[in-house]
């Protein structure tokens, strides 16, 4: 069984920027202040592009310091805000630039995101109505949408419990029990998972218990995916009395997701992927380790920047080689510099660096010489 991963939340993320790209009182910049004012937009835009969110903080509240009263600089505020996860700073920066541009539709879009990361499902649907009623072709916001209210339809009877790290949602009573065993096994994810990579993520995991039926119309799921991570953690599961070595796994899978997100929101999925095995306890068996060698020698392993995107377009056949490459890659990453050098590579992703740099910076290798290493591990 193999598990999907990291499905719209970053797509929507990176989907601010392009707006933000030509904000109209840019065009018109004459003064020297209103250059100077165009010139932090711009560099904060860049910065968003890249990752850098702490710096691109610091440029919005440049230009902000020249002139208060421009939506654009209090919307990219509130964008680099929401990537810093201040949730307060971020509504209080979109408000203020739905003030002055009752119009901004991203800034009901980010707000919806904001909303929907702190659960509030009926207010994020309202956020994101008032920016698809803005802007009608934002077709990914319209099926984002489409899709939380089947959640909202789906969760609003379901109970809640919290622990001090998770916070936890199901339907009905038989799955109390249930319910206690996945929190049970999470902390321990937490824990271990916590340890090897010395974080520990500061806000509450959320994590949603479904029946199998409820899991296909919520997540759009194929039939043969184990659980989702997609900013919450989402299982279908029964009414099970005990924990299984099965659950485990996934739940040590999806929680390792959350976690690899929590330090860095855009990470290789061959990099994901391979961690997320990794600490669900999957080894690189005897007969795998074979195939593996014979690709290799047949100079057919594809280079990973192949795999740095999303698995989902792959057929089965195609996910299963994806994911031994990706858990091998890594395996041997983990092997050859050790776990803390791993973590500093998902640091650098973090600050906004791309693979290659933060493979460089992280390990002190070049993507390439990375790459030749673990071919050469795997002869
Ligand atoms: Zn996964």
């Amino acid at each position: 069984m193999r598990k999907i991963v990291m499905k719209k939340n970053i797509i929507i993320a990176l989907s601010f920027t392009i707006i933000l790209l030509s904000p109209v009182s840019v065009m018109h910049a004459q003064t020297a202040e209103q250059n100077t004012y165009a010139r932090f937009i711009k560099t904060g835009v860049e910065q968003i592009k890249k990752g850098d969110y702490q710096a691109a903080r610091d440029s919005f509240e440049g230009a902000l310091r020249i002139t208060d009263s421009a939506a654009d600089g209090h919307l990219g505020l509130g964008i680099a805000y929401f990537h810093l996860k201040d949730d307060r700073l971020s509504e209080r920066e979109l408000t203020r630039a739905i003030e002055i541009n009752p119009r901004e539709s991203t800034a009901y879009q980010v707000l919806g995101e904001l909303h929907y990361r702190k659960d509030d499902l009926e207010a994020a649907a309202s956020a994101w109505e008032k920016a698809v009623e803005l802007n009608p072709s934002n077709e990914n916001l319209r099926a984002r949408l489409e899709r939380i209210r089947r959640e909202h339809k789906t969760e609003k009877d379901f109970n809640r419990d919290v622990t001090s790290h998770f916070l936890t949602k199901y339907e009905g009573r038989e799955k109390i029990e249930a319910g206690k065993i996945v929190l049970r096994i999470l902390e321990d994810a937490y824990g271990e998972v916590g340890r090897a990579l010395q974080y520990y993520p500061s806000s509450d995991i959320q994590v949603i218990l479904y029946s199998s039926r409820q899991f296909q119309e919520v997540t759009d799921a194929p039939g043969w995916s184990g659980g989702v991570y997609d900013g919450k953690i989402r299982i279908p599961i029964g009414g099970i009395e005990q924990e299984t070595p099965g659950l485990r796994r996934l739940l040590y899978h999806e929680y390792t997701h959350a976690a690899v997100r929590a330090i860095a929101s855009r990470c290789p999925t061959w990099l994901n992927e391979g961690l997320a095995q990794y600490f669900e306890g999957r080894e690189v068996d005897a007969r795998q380790r074979e195939a593996l060698r014979r690709i290799s020698e047949a100079g057919n392993l594809p280079p990973l920047s192949n795999l740095e995107g999303s698995f989902m377009g792959f057929d089965g056949n195609q996910a299963g080689y994806a994911y031994l490459f990706s858990l091998s890659a890594v395996r041997h990453m983990i092997d050859k510099y050790g776990m803390y050098r791993v973590k500093s590579v998902l640091e650098e992703l973090g600050q906004g660096a791309d693979t290659a740099k933060a493979l460089s910076t992280g390990l002190l290798v070049s993507y390439e010489d990375f790459e030749r290493g673990w071919k050469r591990s795997l002869e």
